[in-house]
């Protein structure tokens, strides 16, 4: 079923569809990762690509829950960061190709947000 975005903010960041699907620089034109499409609420996400290009993306729908904020972190499966509760595969971040990311994600599931920081 199709979400409607509400906030959709997106800076030297290009995504593959609407809301999901990999992730590219806009300057060099290399993936960064890949944002699953139904799992996520909101998506808060700022990284500093080996180019030298700073990008952001924010994405949130209208009907997004309000997040909690935990110290848990996110598990990798299959090279996906998923919700550690759920098992929920959220997004995956080409650590290689980024020089440092700072990253805040809302899994759907649960409501917990998630965050990370290279
Ligand atoms: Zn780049
Ligand atoms: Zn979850």
């Amino acid at each position: 079923m199709a979400r409607i975005l509400k906030t959709k903010t997106l800076i030297n960041t290009k995504l593959a569809t609407n809301y999901g699907g990999w992730m590219y620089c806009e300057t060099c034109n290399e993936n960064i990762g890949y944002l699953c499409y139904s799992t996520y609420d909101s998506l808060e996400l700022k990284y500093k690509c080996n180019c030298g290009s700073r990008g952001e993306a924010f994405l949130d729908f209208e009907d997004s829950q309000t997040g909690h904020d935990c110290n848990d972190e996110m598990i990798i499966i299959k090279n996906r960061l998923c919700c550690p509760k759920d098992n929920e595969p959220l997004l995956t971040i080409l650590d290689k190709k980024v020089a440092s990311f700072d990253l805040k994600i809302t899994c759907k599931s649960c409501t917990n947000i998630y965050h990370k920081v290279k």
